[in-house]
């Protein structure tokens, strides 16, 4: 029991689980053989890795089988000449990175949980991060597919190919699908040319609405080199300065947004100068008030522990309802003016601690009443109703990166056509007639 306990709450503590039995197969083989028992018997079960997802759905909430992948944890091959690395579903994201860093390559993905979430976890959420702008997301890093079938079967699209239109693309139908389509057993991932180096900037930005034209110019200055570009509003980050021990504040008098922006250099130019010139412009425009550059390795890192700090720090502050939303770049303003005053109608004491990924048109749109915890969760339907009908109004989506799980599976019944519905209901039942896999998540209940 003191084993199973860990896999059976997440991060946040929003979801608490029940299982019978944790299964941690060490082989593809034996998750084969796992998967035709359950499809014989009936048996329900929930494929986990590193637990660190957001919406619940790695927790068995209906006493299914619990089948962690963790010991499935071996980088299989990294081929240089194919610029591809295959790791199992159990690798920890930063270790498949560390694996491409030594055979002098970049795997590109990275988020604040990437010491914990596994390569399996990644692609069944389609895990997004801070280098989405420049990479992509999960779906884009991945050449191939391992996956063990509801049916037992495995399926291997491990060809590593960038060209390959023989019909449907089968593995993408497992990318994204949260554990209910199939197991995911290993990964094929793209790797990248290491960045020569760095340059990291913190930035004090006049007013939400020139993020975007900021990112554009910057991107036409360094030649599309822009990798990073996270916003923070005020308030997320002075719960950093509040909970995390050690962060220092680079612009104490500052009370608007601050940006953080990263361009990786490649080794034949350095474009930290025609940064630097446009940051100068927007100075003197008035768009920008100040700037701070990472001059060393531990500059860079201190900058990119306030923003991704921001999690942890708002769960030791208090509750808060997380929502993570996306709109088009443009309409990224329009959003958090309405999101906000759409919020204070439910509850006039929730405030937003805004964070995201603004060349994704990705907000994490955290909402909190300090000191009304309690009144907070009472109104949590209705607040995450209305930051949904804000986003669906700007043709947004309700979630960006982190899946639907059991946060969003009901919800996604009002912004998805019953077209789409009933084709992902047919695809579900094609793959896993019986219903065996991740049963319950993802999809409205019928
Ligand atoms: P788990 O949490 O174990 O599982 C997630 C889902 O995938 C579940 O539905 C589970 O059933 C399924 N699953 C897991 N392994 C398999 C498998 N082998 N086969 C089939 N299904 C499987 N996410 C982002 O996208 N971007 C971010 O920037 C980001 N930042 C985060 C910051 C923090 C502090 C935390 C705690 C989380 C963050 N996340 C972020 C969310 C989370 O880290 C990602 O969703 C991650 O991809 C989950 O990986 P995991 O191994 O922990 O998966």
């Amino acid at each position: 029991m003191a084993e199973i306990a860990p896999h059976l709450s997440e991060w946040r503590g929003r979801w608490k689980g029940d299982s019978p039995l944790l299964l941690k197969p060490g082989e593809t083989e034996q998750v084969a053989r796992i998967l035709a028992i359950c499809d014989e018997t009936e048996t329900e079960i929930v494929p986990q890795g590193g637990n660190t997802g957001l919406v619940g759905g790695q927790i068995p909430t209906r006493g299914e089988v619990l089948l962690s992948l963790e010991r499935m944890n071996r980088i299989r091959s990294v081929s240089v000449d194919d610029n591809t690395l295959i790791a199992e579903a159990g690798v920890v994201l930063a270790n498949a990175q560390k694996a491409a860093d030594q055979a002098g390559r970049l795997f590109p993905l990275s988020l604040a949980a990437e010491g914990s979430c596994t390569i399996g976890g990644n692609v069944s959420t389609n895990a997004g991060g801070v280098n989405v702008l420049r990479y992509g997301m999960m779906r884009d890093l991945v050449l191939g597919l391992e996956v063990v079938l509801a049916n037992g079967r495995v399926l291997d699209s491990m060809r590593g190919l960038r060209k390959d239109n023989t019909g449907y693309d089968l593995k993408q139908l497992f990318i994204g699908a949260e554990g209910t389509l199939g197991i995911v057993t290993a990964a094929m991932l793209k790797l990248f040319p290491k960045p020569a180096g760095y340059t990291t900037v913190f930035v004090a930005i006049a007013d939400v609405d020139v993020a975007v034209e900021l990112l554009h110019r910057l991107q036409e200055a360094t030649g599309g080199l822009v990798t990073a570009f996270e916003i923070m509003q005020r308030r997320a980050l002075d719960l950093v300065f509040k909970h995390i021990p050690g962060t220092v504040d680079p612009f104490p008098s500052h009370s608007g947004w601050t940006l953080l922006i990263e361009i990786s250099n490649p080794s034949a130019f350095d474009a930290t100068e025609a940064l630097e010139q446009a940051l100068a412009r927007a100075v003197e425009e008035g768009k920008i008030f100040d700037a701070v550059f990472a001059k060393t390795a531990r500059d860079r890192e201190a900058l990119w522990r306030l923003r991704e700090a921001i999690p942890e720090a708002q769960r030791l502050d208090g509750a808060s309802i997380a929502n993570d939303i996306s709109v088009p770049l443009s309409r990224i303003p329009d959003f958090i003016r309405s999101g906000e005053k759409a919020v204070r109608a439910v509850l006039s004491e929730a405030r937003t601690f805004t964070f995201g990924h603004v060349g994704d048109g990705n907000l994490h749109f955290a909402v909190q009443a300090p000191g009304h915890d309690a009144a907070l969760l009472a109104a949590r339907d209705g607040i995450e109703r209305a930051v949904q009908d804000e986003t669906a109004k700007l043709r947004g989506s309700i979630s960006a990166e982190h899946g639907l799980g059991l946060a969003k599976n009901e919800a996604i019944a009002r912004y998805r056509s019953a077209d789409e519905i009933a084709l992902m209901r047919e695809l579900k039942r094609t793959l896993d007639p019986k219903n065996i896999l991740n049963p319950g998540k993802v999809l409205p209940a019928a």
